[in-house]
């Protein structure tokens, strides 16, 4: 098993930058409180767990009566306050979903993106974090999320940590080149390796995977980046407490796999606003499974 482990370790290695972050591993980390039943998906709508604060308080009942349109997120004017509210997503036909500036776009790998959609508000983060963060790779995140990135990672390091960022924004077409790579060499495994093109939240821009220098020998395997071991590493525990109070949320806890597709990733970080961020952490809940738990069944192309 362990020459497995190591073999690989050694793949995900040769094509870190390019792929999703969906990886498996063989590993069987010690289980967390379960987070919700199963099936909600299919759920009648249930009112989220009572709220423990103002921000949460102002949460709208389930909007079970939420009307989805194919336009309805192409047409709305950008929110220039995105974490003033906590409605959820209109969920348009799959293929044809342009979240624009929503923040709360629902993606799994059922629900995918337009192959048309991209941020317009993209912006190099080499021009904001020092090389020891970015490792100078040209990673791209939408405006909105960037001061709080700032903040976090600034906060992080007075902590003495020490986190590194080693993915952002992945266009559609970038995300379909990794998605034919996995398929060629793991065609069994490339559902649960990668995400199909239009279903990787990298493509929203808004969502970070970040490093630590512990996991190498954590793992025991010298350069490795991505392992559900990042959970054990003083900034992946770090950004499990804390993440939430930036506005980012953790997309893939344990158990998010029936419903998002993909398994635990203790690395991956989307922003969603303070607001909704501290919600979820302190409901216990994940921004799809909440958002399934308040909307109507999106389609399934
Ligand atoms: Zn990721």
């Amino acid at each position: 098993m362990k020459t497995r482990r190591h073999h690989w370790a050694i793949l995900i290695l040769g094509i870190i930058f390019i792929t999703s972050c969906g990886v498996e591993t063989t590993f069987s980390p010690p289980p967390l409180p379960t987070l919700v039943p199963t099936g909600v998906a299919t759920a009648v709508p249930t009112p989220p767990p009572t709220p423990q604060s103002n921000d949460v308080a102002q949460l709208p009942p389930p909007t079970a009566t939420l009307q989805p349109t194919a336009t309805a997120t192409a047409t709305q004017p950008p929110t220039p306050t995105p974490t003033a509210t906590l409605t959820p997503t209109p969920i348009g036909p799959c293929s044809e979903r342009m979240p624009q500036d929503d923040l709360f776009t629902i993606v799994t790998q059922t629900y995918g993106l337009s192959r048309d959609y991209a941020p317009q508000d993209l912006v190099l983060l080499t021009d904001y974090l020092p090389f020891e963060v970015t490792l100078g790779f040209p990673t791209e995140i939408r405006q909105i999320a960037v001061q709080p990135l700032i903040q976090m990672i600034t906060d992080m390091q007075s902590a003495g940590l020490q986190p590194r960022i080693l993915s952002g924004y992945r266009s559609y077409a970038a995300q379909a080149i990794s998605w034919e790579k996995w398929n060629r060499e793991e065609p069994e495994r490339a559902a649960i390796l990668s995400a199909r093109p239009g279903h990787s939240e990298h493509q929203l821009g808004t969502t970070v995977d970040f490093g630590s220098p512990e996991l190498a020998t954590i793992v025991g395997i010298p350069d490795i980046q991505f392992h559900t071991y990042f959970y054990q590493t003083s900034e992946g525990i770090w950004l499990a407490e804390n993440a939430h109070r930036y506005g980012f949320t953790l997309s893939y806890p344990r158990g998010a796999l029936e419903l998002t597709g993909f398994y635990y990733e203790p690395w991956h970080f989307r922003y969603v606003g303070e607001e909704m961020a501290t919600f979820l952490h302190q409901s216990g809940l994940y921004l799809t499974e909440y958002q399934l738990l308040n909307q109507p069944e999106p389609c399934i192309p």
